[in-house]
């Protein structure tokens, strides 16, 4: 089974929002800073928060970049958005997620939707929508805020999930660090054309677009699942 791309708007709640407490408002469309304004092809981007946050709902992997000893790393990780804020998690071991409480990070998420065949090499292209994030990475130290994070992790990649699993031990959460950031300097970028040949229309290739998109197969149960027992049925975040 799959599922096109879609602008879904997951309900996660702000951890650091009681009930009844107002939100800080993030607005809803982040004027552009110096840093993130898109200056080539500037159309394409976009600074809206729906836009930003559907593409963020949509996508299950991100790119966390950020710099140790002048060397730039770009750690590839599962993302998801709870609110203003992006988190990311992982083993309290890990590099990554050790070096960056604090720091200064930048974070990318990329969906590819097409294959742009053009009638040059030159124009070769893909579709894509994609966020840049700027911001300073925090780890979550509170506890309760970290298994409200881990849950919306799990519920992203697959939602309606995380009642019926084993509830974590503290040996889990002690082994698990959460990070975060606002999504207060954001910017998106969104190629969707079907043309980009300029004055080559004549020559005679085949010129267009191949639509790419992520898809869900058949689950692979493992041995210990219960005869009987329904599959879950493939659904794609967003
Ligand atoms: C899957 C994919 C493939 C791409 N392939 C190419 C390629 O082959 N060649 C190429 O030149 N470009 C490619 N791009 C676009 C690339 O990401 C940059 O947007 C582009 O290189 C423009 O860089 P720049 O120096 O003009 O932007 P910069 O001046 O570096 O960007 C200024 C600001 O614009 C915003 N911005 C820039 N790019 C993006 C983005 N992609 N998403 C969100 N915000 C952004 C950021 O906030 C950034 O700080 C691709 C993008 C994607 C998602």
């Amino acid at each position: 089974m799959s599922q096109t791309p879609a602008a879904g708007r997951a309900e996660y709640p702000d951890p650091d929002t009681e009930p009844g407490e107002p939100a800080e408002p993030v607005p809803l469309v982040l004027p552009p800073s110096d840093r993130t304004r898109v200056r080539r092809l500037p159309k394409r981007g976009r600074y809206d928060r729906e836009t930003i946050d559907a593409i963020l709902d949509a996508a299950i992997v991100g790119h966390v970049a950020w710099v140790q000893d002048g060397q730039p790393y770009a750690t590839p990780t599962a993302v998801w958005r709870q609110g203003d804020r992006l988190y990311w998690h992982g083993s309290s071991a890990s590099r990554m997620l050790r070096s960056t409480d604090g720091v200064p990070v930048c974070v990318t998420v990329t969906l590819l939707d097409g294959l742009v065949l053009a009638r040059s090499g030159f124009n070769h292209s893909v579709n894509f929508r994609s966020v840049m994030a700027l911001g300073t990475a925090h780890l979550v130290t509170d506890p309760a805020e970290a298994e409200r994070a881990l849950e919306a992790f799990v519920e992203h990649l697959y939602p309606g999930r995380w009642p019926e699993l084993r509830p974590m031990s503290p040996k889990e959460r002690k082994a698990t660090s959460v990070l975060w950031m606002d999504l207060t300097e954001a910017s998106a970028k969104v190629r969707a054309d079907i043309n980009h040949d300029d004055d080559d229309e004549a020559w005679p290739a085949w010129g267009g677009v191949i639509p790419v998109r992520m898809v869900q197969d058949a689950p692979q149960p493992d041995t210990f699942v219960a005869a009987g027992t329904k599959a879950p049925e493939a659904r794609l975040p967003g």
